[in-house]
């Protein structure tokens, strides 16, 4: 059986087998430690190139969420997702280079 280059996403195990494939057709994998699947990529709509700044943009500019989500073409739970992340990011005390506090 080939290997699996792949580590848990959760436990950074090693032991990870193929388990099938997502719709979008990305491989699915499954830890034996904590029985859980992951992707090593979520190809999902909110992470195309561009899409997060824009909804920053948006709101902004005072767009709502419904307003976002119409125009850029992702749904009203990726863009209230981004947002409720990038409030979370402000609200984090300053970090230096290294992501530890300063
Ligand atoms: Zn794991």
């Amino acid at each position: 059986m080939a290997r699996i280059d792949v580590q848990c996403r959760y436990c950074n195990s090693e032991l990870v087998y193929k388990h099938g494939y997502a719709r979008s057709g990305e491989p699915r994998y499954r830890c034996r430690n904590g029985q859980r699947s992951f992707q090593m990529a979520y190809r999902y709509e909110g992470n195309t190139a561009g899409i997060p700044e824009k909804i920053v943009e948006m709101a902004m500019n005072g767009s709502g969420v419904r307003d976002t989500s119409r125009v850029l073409g992702v749904s009203i739970t990726t863009v209230i997702a981004h947002l409720k992340k990038i409030k979370a990011r402000q609200g984090q005390p300053a970090t230096d280079s290294s992501g530890h506090g300063v």
